[in-house]
């Protein structure tokens, strides 16, 4: 059985389970507080945790995501798709050296199939550099692909 990383939110803490690959993306018990725990990808180039059971980037930047978008707040009130920060476009920002390497290995990986989602799903080449403008997650190795 393989070893998968998990994160308690209440302890903040990471721990190790082998768990069967089906069972894999299941919250776990922690060890410490018995409370579940999600599971966290061990390669990833957005790491991330949870607070108030919305994932966060690390370094924790007092930022939230809704849909997607990086928000300043989570969304309140009865229309959970309208963001008041997330339908107002954007001005574009130019992009940093190192992001633009970034972006260029990940496509790379992208055409090998071997990026994807927040929850497992591939994600093309061409979908690489919106991603990151985006702030989402991209994580290497595809759980959710079909197997060979
Ligand atoms: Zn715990």
């Amino acid at each position: 059985m393989p070893l998968y990383e998990y994160f308690c939110q209440s302890c903040n803490g990471v721990f190790e389970e082998l768990r069967p690959m089906r069972e894999a993306t299941e919250p776990v018990p922690c060890p410490e507080c018995y409370r579940d725990a999600p599971r966290i990808m061990p390669t990833s180039f957005a790491a991330f945790t949870f607070r108030d059971g919305y994932p966060r980037r690390i370094p924790d930047d007092g930022k939230f995501y809704h849909l997607g978008h990086k928000v300043s707040k989570p969304v309140t009130g009865g229309r959970p798709n309208e963001h008041p920060e997330v339908n107002k476009p954007e001005p574009k920002k130019r992009k940093l050296k190192g992001e633009v390497s970034a972006i260029k290995d990940m496509q790379g990986m992208a055409r090998k199939a071997d990026l994807s989602d927040l929850y497992g799903n591939p994600v093309r080449e061409r979908e690489v550099e919106s991603f990151v403008e985006q702030g989402r997650i991209i994580k290497q190795g595809t759980p959710n692909a079909a197997p060979d």
